[in-house]
Protein backbone atom coordinates (compact mmCIF):
# COMPACT_ATOMS: atom_id res chain seq x y z
CA UNK A 1 0.00 0.00 0.00
CA UNK A 2 1.33 3.42 -0.77
CA UNK A 3 2.08 5.88 1.85
CA UNK A 4 0.46 9.28 1.32
CA UNK A 5 2.62 12.22 1.88
CA UNK A 6 0.81 15.84 1.40
CA UNK A 7 3.01 18.38 -0.52
CA UNK A 8 0.26 21.40 0.35
CA UNK A 9 -3.43 22.14 0.50
CA UNK A 10 -4.06 20.66 -2.89
CA UNK A 11 -1.51 17.96 -3.65
CA UNK A 12 -0.31 14.64 -2.51
CA UNK A 13 2.32 11.89 -3.41
CA UNK A 14 2.13 8.45 -2.85
CA UNK A 15 4.76 6.68 -2.09
CA UNK A 16 4.73 3.53 -3.28
CA UNK A 17 8.30 1.34 -2.57
CA UNK A 18 10.81 2.43 -5.27
CA UNK A 19 8.02 5.19 -7.23
CA UNK A 20 5.71 7.62 -6.97
CA UNK A 21 2.75 9.50 -7.67
CA UNK A 22 0.45 12.33 -7.62
CA UNK A 23 -3.00 13.68 -6.94
CA UNK A 24 -3.33 17.52 -7.92
CA UNK A 25 -6.70 19.55 -7.13
CA UNK A 26 -7.72 21.71 -9.00
CA UNK A 27 -11.28 23.72 -8.07
CA UNK A 28 -13.73 21.43 -10.59
CA UNK A 29 -11.28 18.53 -11.22
CA UNK A 30 -8.51 16.40 -9.61
CA UNK A 31 -5.83 14.62 -11.62
CA UNK A 32 -4.09 11.43 -10.82
CA UNK A 33 -0.65 11.51 -12.75
CA UNK A 34 0.37 7.90 -12.71
CA UNK A 35 -0.95 4.89 -10.95
CA UNK A 36 2.14 3.45 -8.84
CA UNK A 37 3.68 -0.20 -9.48
CA UNK A 38 2.01 -2.03 -6.46
CA UNK A 39 -1.42 -0.04 -5.62
CA UNK A 40 -4.22 -1.28 -7.69
CA UNK A 41 -6.55 0.93 -5.21
CA UNK A 42 -4.63 4.34 -6.01
CA UNK A 43 -8.39 5.41 -7.35
CA UNK A 44 -9.51 4.71 -4.38
CA UNK A 45 -7.18 6.13 -2.15
CA UNK A 46 -7.26 9.40 -4.56
CA UNK A 47 -10.85 9.42 -3.98
CA UNK A 48 -10.15 9.57 0.07
CA UNK A 49 -8.55 13.03 -0.44
CA UNK A 50 -10.83 15.10 -2.66
CA UNK A 51 -15.04 14.73 -3.59
CA UNK A 52 -13.74 16.47 -6.91
CA UNK A 53 -14.21 14.38 -10.23
CA UNK A 54 -11.07 12.43 -10.79
CA UNK A 55 -9.14 12.00 -14.11
CA UNK A 56 -5.73 10.32 -14.59
CA UNK A 57 -3.06 11.18 -16.71
CA UNK A 58 0.26 8.90 -17.87
CA UNK A 59 3.63 10.23 -17.91
CA UNK A 60 4.36 6.81 -19.86
CA UNK A 61 3.44 3.60 -19.36
CA UNK A 62 6.38 1.43 -17.56
CA UNK A 63 4.45 -1.27 -15.40
CA UNK A 64 5.80 1.03 -12.24
CA UNK A 65 3.50 3.60 -13.14
CA UNK A 66 0.11 2.14 -14.57
CA UNK A 67 -0.67 -0.50 -11.43
CA UNK A 68 -4.19 1.57 -10.93
CA UNK A 69 -4.94 2.08 -14.33
CA UNK A 70 -7.36 -0.60 -14.39
CA UNK A 71 -9.86 1.78 -12.09
CA UNK A 72 -10.60 4.46 -14.67
CA UNK A 73 -12.41 3.95 -17.95
CA UNK A 74 -9.81 6.63 -19.72
CA UNK A 75 -6.68 7.94 -19.56
CA UNK A 76 -4.99 10.60 -20.73
CA UNK A 77 -1.29 10.10 -22.28
CA UNK A 78 0.79 10.57 -25.50
CA UNK A 79 -0.48 8.27 -28.28
CA UNK A 80 3.21 7.71 -29.00
CA UNK A 81 3.16 5.50 -25.55
CA UNK A 82 -0.21 3.19 -26.57
CA UNK A 83 1.70 0.40 -28.07
CA UNK A 84 4.33 0.33 -24.50
CA UNK A 85 1.05 0.79 -22.29
CA UNK A 86 -0.93 -2.30 -24.27
CA UNK A 87 2.36 -4.21 -24.37
CA UNK A 88 2.06 -4.36 -20.44
CA UNK A 89 -1.74 -4.81 -20.18
CA UNK A 90 -2.82 -1.67 -19.93
CA UNK A 91 -6.48 -1.01 -20.41
CA UNK A 92 -9.47 1.66 -21.12
CA UNK A 93 -9.75 4.35 -23.55
CA UNK A 94 -6.46 6.31 -24.46
CA UNK A 95 -7.19 9.99 -24.59
CA UNK A 96 -4.28 11.50 -26.70
CA UNK A 97 -2.19 14.19 -25.37
CA UNK A 98 0.53 16.54 -27.11
CA UNK A 99 2.89 19.20 -26.82
CA UNK A 100 1.28 22.37 -25.95
CA UNK A 101 -2.03 21.01 -24.68
CA UNK A 102 -3.64 22.01 -21.36
CA UNK A 103 -5.54 20.26 -18.93
CA UNK A 104 -7.23 22.78 -16.79
CA UNK A 105 -8.20 21.75 -13.71
CA UNK A 106 -10.00 24.68 -12.51
CA UNK A 107 -7.22 27.54 -11.57
CA UNK A 108 -4.67 24.96 -12.29
CA UNK A 109 -3.68 24.33 -15.36
CA UNK A 110 -1.01 21.30 -16.62
CA UNK A 111 0.94 21.65 -19.51
CA UNK A 112 1.92 18.92 -21.46
CA UNK A 113 5.45 18.54 -22.80
CA UNK A 114 6.31 15.73 -25.08
CA UNK A 115 9.99 14.37 -24.05
CA UNK A 116 10.14 10.91 -25.68
CA UNK A 117 13.18 8.70 -25.65
CA UNK A 118 12.79 6.81 -22.04
CA UNK A 119 10.04 5.41 -23.47
CA UNK A 120 8.49 6.46 -26.90
CA UNK A 121 5.81 8.48 -25.56
CA UNK A 122 6.93 10.01 -22.46
CA UNK A 123 5.47 13.73 -21.64
CA UNK A 124 5.98 15.90 -18.64
CA UNK A 125 3.77 17.79 -17.15
CA UNK A 126 4.21 21.80 -16.05
CA UNK A 127 2.20 22.53 -12.96
CA UNK A 128 2.06 26.60 -13.72
CA UNK A 129 0.32 27.38 -10.71
CA UNK A 130 3.02 25.93 -8.24
CA UNK A 131 5.82 26.32 -10.56
CA UNK A 132 6.68 22.42 -10.51
CA UNK A 133 7.39 20.28 -13.56
CA UNK A 134 6.26 16.54 -13.35
CA UNK A 135 9.13 14.56 -14.96
CA UNK A 136 8.19 11.28 -15.30
CA UNK A 137 11.70 8.49 -15.01
CA UNK A 138 13.10 11.35 -17.24
CA UNK A 139 14.35 14.12 -15.30
CA UNK A 140 15.54 12.97 -11.89
CA UNK A 141 18.57 12.16 -9.73
CA UNK A 142 18.41 8.19 -9.55
CA UNK A 143 18.74 5.89 -12.36
CA UNK A 144 17.47 6.51 -15.39
CA UNK A 145 16.68 3.06 -17.77
CA UNK A 146 17.53 3.52 -21.19
CA UNK A 147 18.16 0.20 -22.22
CA UNK A 148 15.57 -2.60 -24.09
CA UNK A 149 12.86 -2.27 -26.09
CA UNK A 150 11.78 1.41 -27.15
CA UNK A 151 14.11 3.48 -25.23
CA UNK A 152 16.30 6.31 -26.89
CA UNK A 153 19.39 7.81 -25.95
CA UNK A 154 19.48 10.41 -29.36
CA UNK A 155 15.44 11.02 -28.69
CA UNK A 156 16.31 11.51 -24.84
CA UNK A 157 18.86 13.66 -25.93
CA UNK A 158 17.00 15.99 -27.99
CA UNK A 159 14.05 16.02 -25.51
CA UNK A 160 15.63 17.29 -22.84
CA UNK A 161 17.19 20.15 -24.58
CA UNK A 162 13.32 21.08 -26.15
CA UNK A 163 12.80 21.01 -21.76
CA UNK A 164 15.40 23.63 -21.92
CA UNK A 165 12.82 25.81 -23.74
CA UNK A 166 10.83 26.03 -20.70
CA UNK A 167 13.33 27.07 -17.89
CA UNK A 168 12.69 29.75 -15.94
CA UNK A 169 9.13 28.18 -15.91
CA UNK A 170 9.54 25.89 -12.49
CA UNK A 171 11.83 25.93 -9.87
CA UNK A 172 11.40 22.51 -8.83
CA UNK A 173 11.13 19.41 -10.31
CA UNK A 174 8.93 16.24 -9.06
CA UNK A 175 9.94 12.96 -10.34
CA UNK A 176 8.72 9.67 -10.32
CA UNK A 177 11.71 7.66 -8.79
CA UNK A 178 14.57 9.56 -6.48
CA UNK A 179 14.80 12.62 -4.47
CA UNK A 180 12.21 14.85 -3.84
CA UNK A 181 12.26 17.89 -5.25
CA UNK A 182 15.51 18.03 -7.62
CA UNK A 183 16.17 21.55 -8.72
CA UNK A 184 16.09 22.47 -12.17
CA UNK A 185 19.66 23.13 -12.20
CA UNK A 186 20.04 18.84 -12.93
CA UNK A 187 18.98 19.29 -16.70
CA UNK A 188 22.43 20.30 -18.52
CA UNK A 189 24.16 17.96 -16.24
CA UNK A 190 21.53 14.88 -17.41
CA UNK A 191 22.20 16.37 -21.51
CA UNK A 192 25.90 16.56 -20.77
CA UNK A 193 26.14 12.82 -19.23
CA UNK A 194 23.88 11.30 -22.15
CA UNK A 195 25.86 13.09 -24.67
CA UNK A 196 29.22 11.78 -23.31
CA UNK A 197 27.46 8.06 -22.96
CA UNK A 198 26.84 8.46 -26.62
CA UNK A 199 30.14 9.89 -27.64
CA UNK A 200 31.72 7.19 -25.78
CA UNK A 201 33.43 9.64 -23.11
CA UNK A 202 31.73 7.86 -20.28
CA UNK A 203 32.88 4.78 -18.34
CA UNK A 204 30.19 2.31 -17.13
CA UNK A 205 29.99 -0.82 -14.85
CA UNK A 206 28.19 -3.94 -15.71
CA UNK A 207 25.38 -4.63 -13.59
CA UNK A 208 22.35 -6.62 -13.70
CA UNK A 209 18.82 -5.32 -13.77
CA UNK A 210 16.04 -7.87 -14.24
CA UNK A 211 18.20 -10.32 -15.51
CA UNK A 212 19.61 -8.12 -17.83
CA UNK A 213 23.32 -7.24 -17.85
CA UNK A 214 23.62 -3.15 -18.62
CA UNK A 215 25.54 -0.47 -18.53
CA UNK A 216 25.40 1.72 -15.53
CA UNK A 217 26.90 5.44 -16.10
CA UNK A 218 27.05 6.93 -13.01
CA UNK A 219 27.27 10.04 -12.53
CA UNK A 220 27.52 12.87 -9.14
CA UNK A 221 24.09 13.89 -10.04
CA UNK A 222 22.44 10.55 -11.64
CA UNK A 223 22.90 7.13 -13.54
CA UNK A 224 21.96 5.61 -16.78
CA UNK A 225 21.33 2.27 -17.54
CA UNK A 226 22.02 1.58 -21.18
CA UNK A 227 22.51 -1.25 -23.60
CA UNK A 228 25.33 1.02 -25.22
ZN1 LIG B 1 9.59 4.22 -13.66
Amino acid sequence: MAEIVKINDDTWRFEDDSVRFFLLCGKDKAALVDSGMNTPNAREMAEKLTDLPLILINTHADPDHISGNGAFKEVYMSPAEEENYRHFGGKGTILPVKEGDVIDLGGRSLQIIDIPGHTPGSIAILDEKYRVLISGDSVEDGNIFMFGHGRDIDLYIKSMKHLTDYDGRYDEVYAMHGTIPVKPDILPKLIEGAEAIRQGRASATKVNVFGNEVNLYKFSYAGFLCDI
